[in-house]
């Protein structure tokens, strides 16, 4: 199973487009690593590949994975995977609206405040949308089992009062079937329960919602479980050496944004990593690798026969 991080920030990524705070102006200066809002990729046979989430800027991101460029006759983009239906999960099916025949997982209450979308994206191109909760899990083209688990979350701010109560949130778990491996997909985490405990136990990767690390940067302390702290979740992986564990969705508050923060060095001496957007790496064979820490966004040298888009011509709407 190879994943890449496609990208590691919060919702209006890092910096912000509206923020002069300190650490978004080191950004801006290139003091500190820029991230993208949080999304990643997938694959058990590095053919086909299945976005787990999509930002806004989806676009920019699958131009700086390589992994995920377009072939001469197709996109090797099967579909996708929502964890809930925040903006900054769900902006991105808008990008890659003229790619035909993706397929597009997530849980009712999301698919149902997608009607709108989904109608205007049929529009442009035919897609098959599924329930991710359906019972038993689903098989990924490409040779992963999925299994999907609710786990407490609010309503995005769009969606009416009277559909709030219900599934707004999951945590993905993904197995290679031939390897075994499996990686535990979580981006949003509001408290450690029991199911996402054992997830965790079970796993062998785990990305994990990394927004705060402390619990006053959070105005609503309700939607992120914070990083520190005796009830913080680097506290609760501790339980879980044996597992790869990454923070993802980094909030500008975040002192882990910063490389050479006492924030970060208490994490990395924990044995939890904080990476770069467009990290690659490989759960496989008992063995956890990486790949790559941050791929070049460098295009190969043109060849003789032009690279044809995989989807409409260029130029549509
Ligand atoms: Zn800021």
């Amino acid at each position: 199973m190879r994943v890449v991080l496609l990208g590691t920030g919060a919702g209006g990524g890092f910096p912000r487009w509206n923020c002069a705070c300190v650490r978004c102006d080191a950004a801006r200066d290139g003091k500190l690593p820029a991230r993208g809002p949080e999304c990643a990729a997938v694959t058990g046979n590095s053919r086909d590949w299945w976005l787990l989430n999509t930002s806004p800027d989806i676009r920019t991101q699958l131009g700086a994975a390589s992994a995920l460029w377009p072939g001469p006759r197709h996109t090797p983009v099967r579909g996708v995977l929502l964890t809930d239906a925040e903006a900054n999960h769900v902006a991105g099916l808008a990008v890659l609206r003229d790619a035909p025949g993706l397929k597009t997982y997530a849980a009712p209450p999301v698919l149902a405040a997608l009607a709108r979308a989904r109608t205007a994206l049929g529009r442009h191109a035919p897609w098959e949308w599924a329930d991710s909760l359906a019972e038993g899990g689903f098989v990924l083209a490409g040779g992963l089992v999925v299994t999907a688990h609710p786990v407490p979350g609010t309503a995005p701010a769009y969606v009416p009062a009277r559909l709030k109560d219900r599934h707004w949130v999951i945590v993905y778990r993904v197995e290679d079937l031939v390897t075994g491996r499996v990686l535990v997909y979580a981006p949003r985490v509001s408290t450690w329960s029991p199911l996402l405990d054992d997830l965790v136990a079970t796993a062998d990767g785990v990305i994990l919602d990394g927004t705060h690390f402390a619990p006053e940067e959070s105005p609503e302390p309700a939607r992120h479980l914070p990083v520190s702290g005796p009830t913080g979740s680097l506290a609760t992986l501790a339980r879980h050496r044996h597992v790869r564990r990454i923070y993802t969705h980094l909030a500008d508050t975040n002192p882990l944004l910063d490389p050479a923060s006492q924030a970060r060095a208490l994490v990395t001496e924990a044995g939890v990593e904080v990476l770069p957007d467009g990290a690659e790496f490989a759960l496989w064979r008992g063995a956890v690798r990486l790949m790559r820490p941050a791929p070049a966004p460098t295009r190969p040298a043109a060849t003789a026969e032009p690279r044809r888009a995989a989807h409409a011509p260029c130029g549509s709407e």
